[in-house]
């Protein structure tokens, strides 16, 4: 499949294969961009910025909803595209798309959303006279970078709200799952001026790369490792980042938690995508009086997964993102053991499968969890009680998100404000977002917030205007 750039499809001499990571097979092939690519893609999206801040933002609104129908319609083509490229089950795939469908929306909403305010400045000394108001003012070109565990509806938080509030936008798609992206880019640029949307394709280490330094770009909101987030970071110099970064989220079950509840949390927070969600169930941390009774029904539970052909609608548990990807869990893991944890069921590879996995006696010194373990892994750690679940939850550089699960108030309101995470969630797993919602964590896990309405506020510039009326 070819870039778009300008409106236009623009190939390249160096093609990357798109694997499907479940058969082996080659989908599809994608243009390797080089520095000029990217500089054309830079050149088109600032050509365009004039055409799109003439739209009114009634026209932007109604335009980003016409594709909201155009995704509708297409909704189990886009859904199955996402499966091959990414391996994940159908079932799952049909969820994103659903998901992006009510992110594009929300976009669309704020786009006629885009206020600023009347500022006093009579309130401050020498200010009275004045009548002052502010406006949010469109960045300019906003470089989308992604990841490739959610591919479409990641790159929908980016490239919706930026077109909301009249930014030009160049999408750097993950190079193992570009194509999905890719499909939903042309959708947005029929109903767009050209060069209000491009892609450009290849690896984030070249074309990625300038497009992070280039002074033509005025923001990079950007999704994926805290490696290239800090990467991006020290290259990015004055520009606006937003930088959403990997997880490491614990959840806690304190010995008052709903179990059968909480099992079905974790199932879920760990397992979801094969485990390679950002927000995913990383660290499962137990108060010993339960742990046992616990992880006999988490294994009885994670056993009821159904690993299989991912285009398959029983199938609940896909494959990785590569063969490469499930041999590092499986290392990861089997190192664990090696230092003293136990399997209590899983821990075999096929391929780029990787059996949902649950292990138990995981101390804090092991990698499964001091770094963040991207695949269906279940690790428990036990602890005492809930000061101990805090200080455990907290001994990490990440701090995405945290689930609890307890009856008690008074410990669920200690380990909400304790736990060093952007959001907290109470009787419920880390692993839980809605796009309206303020996203975005705290420590090494990124800077800035994403979430529609916080994402607006993150791709404009607040200009004060102020008339002097004496
Ligand atoms: P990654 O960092 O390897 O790649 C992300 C994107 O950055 C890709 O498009 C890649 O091509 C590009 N890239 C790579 N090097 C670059 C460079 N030097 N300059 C510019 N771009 C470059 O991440 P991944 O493996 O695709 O995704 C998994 C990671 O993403 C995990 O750590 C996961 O937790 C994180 N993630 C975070 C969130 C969040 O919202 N916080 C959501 C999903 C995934």
């Amino acid at each position: 499949m070819d870039m778009l750039i300008g409106g236009k499809h623009i190939s390249s001499e160096d093609l990357e294969d798109v694997i499907n990571p479940y058969t082996g097979e080659v989908i599809d092939t994608v243009p390797i961009a080089h520095r000029q690519t990217a500089e054309l893609a830079i050149e088109s999206a600032n050509n365009a910025r004039e055409s799109l801040s003439e739209m009114s933002a009634f026209k932007v609104s109604n335009n980003l909803f016409n594709v909201v129908l155009k995704l509708k319609e297409k909704r189990q083509m886009f859904a199955e595209s996402l499966t091959l490229e990414v391996g994940k089950p159908i079932i799952e795939s049909l969820l994103e798309v659903d998901r992006s469908i009510e992110t594009l929306k929300l976009a669309a909403e704020e786009a006629k959303r885009i206020y600023g305010e009347s500022v006093p400045l009579d309130a401050g000394m020498g200010g009275k006279g004045f009548f002052a108001f502010t406006q949010k003012v469109p960045l300019g070109v906003v470089v989308a970078i992604t990841p490739f565990n959610y591919p479409l509806n990641l790159t929908i938080h980016k490239i919706a709200p930026a077109i909301a509030c009249k930014n030009t936008v160049i999408v750097k798609p993950p190079t193992e799952a570009p194509l999905t992206v890719m499909k939903f880019c042309e959708l947005l640029n029929e109903e767009f001026p050209d060069g209000v949307v491009n892609v450009v394709t290849g690896y984030g280490s070249e074309v990625g790369d300038h497009l992070v330094v280039s002074p033509e770009v005025n923001k990079i909101s950007f999704t994926g490792s805290v490696t290239t987030g800090l990467m991006i970071s020290q290259k990015a110099g004055m520009k606006k980042t937003t930088l959403e970064l990997g997880g490491n989220d614990p959840t806690v079950i304190l010995k008052d938690a709903d179990l059968n509840n909480a099992v079905k949390g974790i199932v879920n927070g760990a397992f979801l995508n094969a485990g390679q969600v950002c927000m995913g169930v990383k660290r499962v941390i137990v108060e010993d009086e339960i742990a046992d009774e616990f992880a006999e029904k988490l294994v009885a539970a994670t056993q009821k997964l159904v690993m299989g052909n991912p285009l398959d609608s029983k199938t609940t548990l896909g494959t990785l993102i590569s063969e490469k990807a499930a041999i590092q869990v499986e290392e990861t893991v089997n190192n664990a053991v090696s230092m003293g944890a136990k399997i209590l069921t899983g821990g075999n590879r096929d391929g780029a499968f990787y059996e949902a996995t649950v292990i138990d006696n995981v101390t804090t010194d092991m990698d499964l969890i001091l770094n963040e373990t991207f695949g269906p892994v279940a690790p428990i750690i036990r602890v005492k009680n809930v000061d101990g679940a805090i200080e455990v939850a907290n001994n990490t550089d990440y701090g995405l998100q945290a689930g609890v699960f307890t009856g008690d108030y008074a410990s669920a309101m200690r380990c909400a404000q304790e736990i060093e995470t952007g959001t907290v969630f109470i009787n419920k797993q880390s692993t839980f977002r809605t796009d309206n919602m303020p996203f975005g964590g705290f420590k090494n896990s990124g800077v800035g917030k994403e979430g529609i309405k916080y994402a607006v506020d993150e791709m404009t510039k607040t200009k004060l205007i102020g008339l002097n009326l004496r």
